[in-house]
């Protein structure tokens, strides 16, 4: 997140603040209170070990009080300090392991029970697509981040106090001078902290560039490609090399400054001219003027040293908490995003067979640049329809609308004469079965890639869903199915797990749409995967399934789409020819003309 963007008033801070103690607090009450105990234990424990105690023995020593006093004091002390750690321990391994995952897991089911519904078109926009990413990304650290500051205010402030009083009680004088010193300390450890981001925004680029160029070599996907294109492999190497080099400049470039700076702070700053201005008020006090003892000066010379690194910590913790509050601001702006595709009127979808019709439909997905241009089209009961065209027409946007996915910019889908947008929106998406190129394997059982659910494991069940593989001719004599249908489809954790190919992914995703059994269903290009002879096999299958249903073919390959009932030739986003097969042919147009390409290519 770039500076500009960490610009909330004091009131946002605050109700950042206070969204994630309500989060934090409301989902783990308990461990909350104890870390909050042992954050105020621990430093209490801290101004009483270094700064009473030490007073209090330096003192009796220096009084010549009996040395059975002083060891009772030290007695107690430690007695105390055992009881304190036993419970720290207890804390810190029994509890903040339990404490953070769960306050991750509350964060993230936040933001994703709230973004699962989010519009597709939330997707297409970069800025938006970006800032979700990296809000995600940030939603543990924000919890860690939180979590600290809690801790540092709440600890440390309460230290602080406590010094303050002290100093205040035995030599209010000596506070003056870290009044004095602070506004330097905190310009130069500014100056510091600034260079540092700009060093870190000017690294940022390229050390994406080398994340990318590193994940080249680790990831699966890239494999074969660099090792059949071995100047390729040269070339990211260089690239990697390059950025590697750029982030060393720039590492260089800040680094004498940055030394300097933290030098100024550190050893000038802090050791000598705060040291030298403490130890001489306090040697005159004692000295000259009688009025500190010993044990007063060695206490407040630490106090004062506790209460400058204390303030400073507080001072610059503020800044991660503006930073921290920008995120949670940034992913609770994204998770306030209310979907544009909702359900108007809710109504039911009709059970049987319905006819589906657009009206003057137009579409974009950026403004000015129509993707779909007024596409009429009728679809009636149980009819088989191909959109053909070549890529980039507007097939898969036009049954992305049907589907409801995105609305239309203008015009309406009608199913049975109700324009879509009054039915329920799920039942509706629900009530036609998809097949698309771009469909995902997970790595999930093969039954649950079919069932895409949770599967239930009755028998009928688990017979439907076999049937569903065996329809769209997955075979499951295949013996890497060590478990059937409860194989997972990944070896990426699973050592007994399957890859699929590219043609038996295709399948499952098929066997998805038989076993839902809609009355519609839409498949675009679902045997670009599948050689000739499994092609010919589905679509004979399909053929027979889908007798009653109303099916919506988009594929290149013409010899599967001639059968059809109608087919509608796409250019540019309009529908520029349509009717059965014969009659396109005779029309001798544009269709005719990609159909006698592709029969000459098969007759050569
Ligand atoms: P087809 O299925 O006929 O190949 P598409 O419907 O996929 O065509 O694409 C039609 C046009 O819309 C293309 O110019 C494509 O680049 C554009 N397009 C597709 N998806 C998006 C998107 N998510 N955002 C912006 N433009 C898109």
């Amino acid at each position: 997140m770039t500076q500009q963007n960490i610009s909330l008033t004091g009131k946002e801070i605050l109700a950042q603040q206070w969204y994630l103690t309500r989060l934090c607090f409301g989902r783990a009450p308990g461990y909350m209170a104890l870390h909050l105990f042992e954050s105020v234990k621990l430093q209490i424990s801290i101004f009483f070990e270094f700064t009473w105690c030490i007073n209090f023995v330096l003192e009796a020593a220096e009084n010549h009080a009996p040395w059975r006093d002083i060891l009772l004091c030290m007695g107690i002390l430690l007695a105390a300090i055992a009881v304190s750690t036993a419970s720290f321990a207890f804390y810190m391994q029994k509890a903040l392991p339990k404490l953070k995952p769960m306050l991750y897991h509350a964060f993230r089911m936040e933001i994703y029970t709230r973004t699962k519904d989010l519009d597709l078109s939330c997707y297409d926009d970069t800025d938006f697509y970006q800032k979700f990413i990296l809000s995600t990304q940030e939603a543990d650290a924000c919890i860690d981040r939180y979590l600290d500051a809690l801790n540092l205010y709440s600890g440390q402030g309460v230290r602080f106090v406590l010094l303050l009083i002290y100093c205040l009680t035995i030599n209010p004088a000596a506070l003056l001078i870290p009044l004095f010193l602070f506004p330097l300390d905190y310009m130069l450890v500014k100056k510091g902290n600034a260079l540092s981001v700009k060093a870190r925004m000017e690294r940022v680029s390229h050390e994406q560039k080398r994340e990318y160029q590193n994940r080249l070599f680790y990831l699966s996907d890239y494999a074969k490609d660099l090792r059949l294109y071995p100047s390729m492999q040269q070339k990211c190497r260089q690239d990697f090399g390059g950025s590697n080099q750029e982030i060393r400049r720039i590492n260089r470039a800040y680094g004498k400054p940055l030394a300097l700076c933290y030098f100024a702070h550190d050893a000038l700053l802090g050791r000598l001219l705060r040291e030298a201005v403490t130890w001489s008020l306090l040697l005159y006090q004692v000295l000259v003027l009688h009025s500190l003892s010993y044990a007063h000066m060695i206490t407040i010379s630490n106090s004062i040293g506790s209460l400058t690194n204390q303030g400073m910590e507080m001072m610059l913790c503020w800044k991660n908490v503006m930073e921290n509050s920008a995120y949670v601001a940034q992913i609770r702006r994204l998770l306030s995003v209310e979907p544009a595709i909702v359900s108007h009127n809710g109504l039911p979808v009709p059970g049987a067979p319905a006819c589906l019709e657009t009206e003057r439909l137009n579409f974009s997905y950026q403004p000015g640049h129509p993707v779909l241009s007024d596409i009429n089209l009728k679809i009636q009961p149980a009819q088989k329809i191909a959109l053909v065209g070549y890529n980039g027409s507007g097939k898969t946007t036009l049954v992305k609308l049907l589907m409801r996915l995105y609305d239309p910019t203008s015009g309406k889908v009608c199913l049975n004469g109700t324009d879509i947008r009054e039915f329920d929106v799920r039942q509706y998406r629900f009530s036609i079965g998809s097949v698309f190129q771009d469909f995902k394997i997970y790595a999930a059982t093969l039954k649950e890639n079919v069932r895409m659910d949770i599967c239930h494991d009755t028998p009928e069940e688990t017979y439907e869903i076999e049937s569903a593989l065996y329809n769209a001719h997955f075979s499951l004599q295949d013996h890497r199915l060590i478990y059937q249908i409860e194989t997972p489809m990944t070896t990426e954790f699973e050592k007994d797990g399957v890859n699929l190919s590219g043609g038996e992914a295709q399948k499952v995703a098929i066997a998805r749409t038989l076993y839902r059994k809609q009355n519609m269903i839409i498949m675009d290009e679902p045997s670009s995967a599948l050689d000739p002879l499994s092609e010919y096999l589905l679509n004979q299958e399909l053929n027979e399934i889908a007798r009653d249903k109303t099916v919506i073919f988009i594929s290149h390959r013409l010899s599967t789409t001639r059968d059809a009932d109608c087919i509608y030739m796409m250019e540019q986003g309009r529908i520029i020819e349509s009717g059965t097969h014969e009659e396109l042919l005779k029309l001798d147009g544009k269709y005719a003309r990609m159909w006698n390409v592709q029969a000459s290519l098969y007759r050569e």
